[in-house]
């Protein structure tokens, strides 16, 4: 049995004060964490539940015409929200291509940064795994490795990050808002998430005792050419296989700034702005977007079970993009067969 000690905090200087020191968490929804807890893999000292922080559950406007989403905001309540579904229905699609309505009621915008990986062995304690027992070892590298990294892994981790809703993040370059125990600071999306390397134990840059307070997204929303495209084993429930994000502008029909962002493939939300600068000037045609597959994949290397997402992510960044054209034909949770 874990005894732990239970705080529950009604500002964010309270909870800070209460999170202060290591293996301490802050809980809201609890989608994942109560999971790592009964799993036995993760045991706090001290469980300090936000919940209470009022000033953490708006959707606000920014002056600069951004938007700032309170770390307390459920992801149904901003997936549905007016302005979001307006200016950023790219946001409002992924989170609606995640989990269920039930678990999407429960689940914060803070807390969706910070879900772990669903690699198998990670979740069995009988399994050795770098990430939860550091320098115990990897067996997804020659074990069951179908939902594992083609890109950016290391030889201690293999593990993909699971999020849809940060494949959008990524993609409009969110910012998050933190607040710990050295004051506060902001974190650009692209420096919140990190590769394994040798340390796959740590899956962000965030302080242990440092609490999300917001995440800000910038005006530019993609809301007239954006899509989500999420291949998954089935069509409802699952994590990405592969999943594409992609956002752009067009000007006198061509591109005139793109975003593409995958999840499913690597330990943090993917990106490579060499092939978004390589768009730019060019028409929205399949062979534009298969130059900027050939760049986004570089050096993607696959294992025994996971080789065929090399392609799939070819294709699917593809059709991302072609849909991306035209909004309006897309429904949430129905992506095309490819
Ligand atoms: Fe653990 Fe990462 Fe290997 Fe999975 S891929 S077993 S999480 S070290």
């Amino acid at each position: 049995m874990n005894n732990f000690h239970y705080t529950k905090a009604s500002s964010v200087d309270e909870a800070v004060l209460a999170g202060k020191g290591a293996e301490n968490y802050f809980i809201a929804g609890g989608t994942n964490l109560l999971d790592l807890w009964k799993y036995d893999l993760t045991h706090p000292q001290k469980m300090v539940d936000v919940n209470g922080i009022e000033e953490l559950k708006t959707i606000t406007e920014l002056p600069n015409g951004g938007l700032r989403l309170g770390a307390l905001v459920t992801n149904n309540t901003t997936a549905y929200h007016p302005l979001v579904e307006a200016r950023y229905p790219l946001l409002s699609r992924t989170i609606l291509a995640g989990a269920t309505a039930q678990i999407r009621n429960s689940a914060t915008n803070g807390g969706n940064l910070l879900q772990r990986t669903r690699c198998y062995y990670f979740y069995d304690p009988a399994s050795p795994c770098n990430k939860r027992n550091p320098g115990s070892g990897c067996p997804a590298v020659e074990g069951q490795n179908r939902l594992h990294a083609i890109l950016g892994f290391s030889d201690k981790c293999i593990a993909t990050f699971p999020s849809d809703m940060c494949v959008a993040l990524a993609a409009l370059e969110a910012v998050v808002r933190v607040t710990g125990p050295n004051g506060s600071r902001e974190i650009a999306f692209a420096d919140f998430h990190r590769l394994p390397g040798d340390r796959p134990e740590l899956d962000n840059t965030l302080g242990q005792d440092e609490l999300i307070t917001a995440i800000d997204l910038p005006p530019r929303g993609y809301a007239e050419h954006h899509n989500y495209l999420k291949l998954r084993d089935r069509n409802s429930y699952a994590f990405a296989l592969v999943s594409v994000a992609t956002g752009y502008e067009l000007e006198a029909g061509m591109i005139a700034n793109a975003r593409i962002a995958l999840g499913g493939v690597a330990h943090i939300p993917w990106r490579v702005e060499a092939a978004e600068t390589y768009l730019e000037g060019k028409a929205p045609t399949e062979a534009s977007f298969a130059g900027a597959a050939d760049l986004i994949l570089a050096g993607a290397q696959g294992f025994e079970h996971n080789a065929f997402k090399i392609e799939l992510a070819r294709r699917t960044i593809v059709r991302s993009g072609m849909m991306a054209l035209d909004p309006s034909c897309q429904r949430p949770g129905a992506p095309p067969s490819l």
